[in-house]
């Protein structure tokens, strides 16, 4: 008998790092997951760029978008828990991670590849002042506004580049190239402390370099000591050699991360001592590849040329360890061939005391980066397992939706269903919560769950509890007793404490911050995860319900729209991972000040859950016998919204929501659609009288607290006109 349960998780990765080896590892994890483990990715940030392609980049050969691996959709592919987060610490007795913005997290095999910083950031000024090369993302950031300010101001920047190694010689070239692209023929001076720059190179490619560097102006200044940084530039011991810059970059060497000499890790010069399997000499059960590791059986120079060589027996390793099998050798090549390239689309070559230099070598370079990067563009097709051969009628029809079925609110079953299934006469109010009253006492009370979206429960804990929240929020009340519901997906007993502490301290977070927890609930094991929480709020005046909007009123929304395609996009590899962590930072924002600021005066209030904007600004016209105009173009959306629907990226309730469509007035459109998407932890809806809506506006504004203005209350029967 086929049984279809998914099987419980017994051991956790955890891979600490988005670099290059740890990319790679979880492209093969995409290819064959091993059963039983679960696979946990932490990165300060959604994209990781790759450095091959960073000098074209800022020559202005490439785009970003080029040479950003996109972790979000990585992770998506390879079933993996994406944290967004940097690590602080590792405690190997408990085999913890702490993390700097969330509890710690637990492993059982771990696999660091996190990099480097850049050498020089403890010069005196270097906090304000200095730009290290590493880690790159920053770096291509602030890159990024130089040139945007310069065209801006039309002042060509000075740039003192720290180091005068294959790096900085490779920054310098492509910065001048740039530079003169621009029309902003700015000062680039290259500062060594030695008496010559590109001492490890070999004598002819060398000499193309330093040709090069003549060619497009790069001043070199050798037996530099450089004492301090300010804004001013770069001081030299000498006080009269103050070298002018705005923008200065240390491309200075390796410098391991700090907080691993706190570990009890074994290290070599700061970085983590592995044996020829990866696997660190004193803690079996950790691994560290890339720049971040010292291999104790063949050192080897900072390269990511040996990250990538790393990554297919770092995959097989940690394979291996995760279900107790011997592991594989690496033996790394002696020396590798670099590509340098010189700012325009040419390079030269390093390896074997040879230095060939040219355009066709700038094309094999840009082959090979573009191979690598190629493997991380494209989504890849899920694979959606067959249909037995017999089967009942009418399985076709849903079968594909119900394996493409989304998380969250694009979970939640249609109103139509609702109404029939409850058997309420179709105009029936549903209001966001009941009222109770008790004596003179009214009390709300709701109940709301959300379907994973993802496998991070500390992250669905925090938005299942602000989502729920919600309603509570949109009736003006309080919050003052929360139970919870949750059923864990299969795990061992000791992962199922883990995950209910993660969902607990998620939760915690959000209620603490309104004042009250959880008092109770029930837990039970099911197929997947799913965090709900039932609430009871208090009422300190009368219940703000869908029922009180008037014709001159104000529409007012708190939130930009789009959580459905942004989560849809997310499981479909389409959303970009920058636009995917932005839509779960509005989903994070908790709604209490709004719904304070808001209570005073709103007549209707509502928050934007399921059925969309469209139909609950619907819901509240039913109840309150209006009709409204709604402004499409002030409606808020969050980034990368319009460009999902625009590629026809649909939640799974939106069918059902766009049905509502009957009562509207509007020409279709991608931007029109998003009327209907399905919102997970969205904003507050009200409508507030013409004359107070000032006052509202000032009071959003005075703390910080978004508000958008987005329509007007109308007379008529209940329908909206979109304009
Ligand atoms: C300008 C320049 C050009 C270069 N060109 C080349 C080249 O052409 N060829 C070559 O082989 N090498 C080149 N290098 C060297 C190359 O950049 C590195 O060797 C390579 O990036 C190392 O890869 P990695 O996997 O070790 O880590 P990285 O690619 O550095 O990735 C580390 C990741 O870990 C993340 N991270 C850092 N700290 C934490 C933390 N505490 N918690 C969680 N995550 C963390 C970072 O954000 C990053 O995403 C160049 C370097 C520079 C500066």
């Amino acid at each position: 008998m086929n049984d279809p349960r998914p099987l419980p998780i017994t051991r956790d990765l955890v891979l600490l790092g988005g670099g290059h080896a740890h990319a790679l590892v979880l492209k093969k994890w995409a290819m064959a997951p091993l059963p039983g483990a679960r696979v946990t990715l932490v990165n300060p940030q959604a994209k990781a760029p790759y450095t091959g392609m960073l000098p074209g980049f800022v020559a202005g050969h490439y785009q970003r978008r080029d040479l950003d691996i996109d972790l979000v959709r990585l992770a998506r592919q390879a079933g993996a828990r994406l944290i967004i987060d940097c690590a602080i610490g590792i405690d190997t007795e408990a085999k913890r991670i702490q993390l700097q913005a969330r509890p710690d997290i637990g492993y059982d095999t771990l696999s660091i590849d996190i990099g480097i910083t850049s050498a020089l950031t403890d010069l005196p000024g270097a906090a304000e002042h200095l730009i290290p090369a590493k880690p790159l993302g920053p770096f291509a950031d602030a890159w990024t506004t130089l040139i945007d300010d310069a065209r801006k101001t039309g002042q060509a920047p000075k740039v003192a580049i720290l180091g005068g190694g294959v790096a900085g010689v490779e920054l310098a070239l492509a910065m001048a190239h740039r530079l003169s692209e621009t029309n902003l023929p700015g000062d680039i001076r290259l500062i060594e402390a030695e008496d010559t720059i590109l001492r490890e190179s070999n004598a002819s490619a060398r000499r193309k370099l330093r040709a090069e560097l003549d060619r497009a102006r790069v001043e070199i200044i050798a037996n530099a000591n450089v004492t301090v940084l300010s804004g001013a530039g770069v001081q030299l011991r000498s006080e009269q050699d103050l070298i002018p810059a705005n923008f200065i970059v240390s491309a200075a060497g390796a410098a391991p991360h700090a907080w691993l000499a706190d570990t009890s890790l074994d290290l070599e010069n700061g970085y983590v001592a592995v044996d020829k399997t990866l696997r660190s000499i004193n803690t079996p059960n950790v691994f560290a590849t890339g720049d971040c590791a010292h291999m104790v059986h063949a050192p080897r120079p900072k390269a990511g040329v040996f990250a990538v060589r790393q990554a297919p027996v770092l995959f097989e390793n940690l394979r291996a360890h995760l279900s107790d099998r011997p592991l594989r050798r690496f033996s790394p090549q002696r020396s590798y061939l670099k590509l340098i390239s010189t700012g325009r689309k040419s390079a030269v070559t390093d390896k074997w005391g040879i230095g060939l230099a040219g355009k066709s070598i700038w094309r094999l370079k840009d082959r090979i980066d573009q191979a690598f990067m190629e493997q991380f563009r494209h989504a890849t097709e899920m694979s959606v397992a067959d249909l037995p051969q017999d089967r009942a009628a009418g399985l076709d029809e849903l079968y594909e939706d119900h394996a493409n079925q989304c998380g969250a609110c694009g979970a939640k079953v249609s109103q139509a269903v609702l109404i029939d299934g409850l058997e309420v006469a179709p105009d029936t109010p549903l209001d966001d919560a009941a009222i109770v009253a008790n004596g003179d006492q009214v009390q709300v009370f709701s109940t709301d769950h959300l379907r994973a979206f993802n496998s991070d429960a500390y992250l669905l804990a925090k938005i299942a509890a602000i989502h729920a929240l919600g309603d509570i929020w949109a009736m003006g009340a309080t919050p003052n007793t929360v139970l919870s519901q949750i059923i864990l997906p299969p795990l061992s007993p000791d992962k199922q404490s883990d995950m209910i502490r993660e969902i607990t301290a998620g939760a915690a977070e959000v209620f603490d911050a309104c004042g009250t927890r959880i008092a109770g609930g029930h837990t039970s094991s099911g197929a997947e995860l799913t965090v709900g929480f039932s609430i009871a709020g208090e009422l300190e005046r009368a219940p703000i319900t869908h029922a009180g909007a008037a014709p001159g009123d104000v529409l007012v929304l708190t939130k930009p729209i789009g959580t459905g395609v942004a989560l849809a996009g997310e499981m479909r590899q389409l959303a970009d991972g920058d636009d995917y962590c932005a839509a779960i930072a509005s989903m994070s924002r908790l709604q209490a000040r709004a719904s304070g600021l808001l209570r005073e005066h709103a007549t209707a209030l509502t928050d934007i859950t399921g059925f969309g904007l469209a139909g609950h600004l619907l819901n509240i016209l039913e109840a309150s016998g209006v009709s409204a105009r709604l402004d499409l173009a002030h409606v808020p959306l969050l980034d990368g919204a319009l460009q999902l629907a625009e590629a026809g990226i649909r939640s799974t309730l939106w069918p059902s929501n766009a049905a509502r469509a009957a009562n509207m007035t509007l020409t279709q459109s991608a931007r029109s659609d998003l009327l209907f998407d399905p919102q997970t932890c969205g904003g507050l809806l009200a409508t507030l009288p013409a004359a107070s809506s000032e006052d509202v506006f000032s009071a959003f504004a005075s703390v910080n607290e978004p508000i958008w203005k987005i329509g007007d209350i109308t007379q008529g029967d209940p329908h909206i006109l979109v304009q």
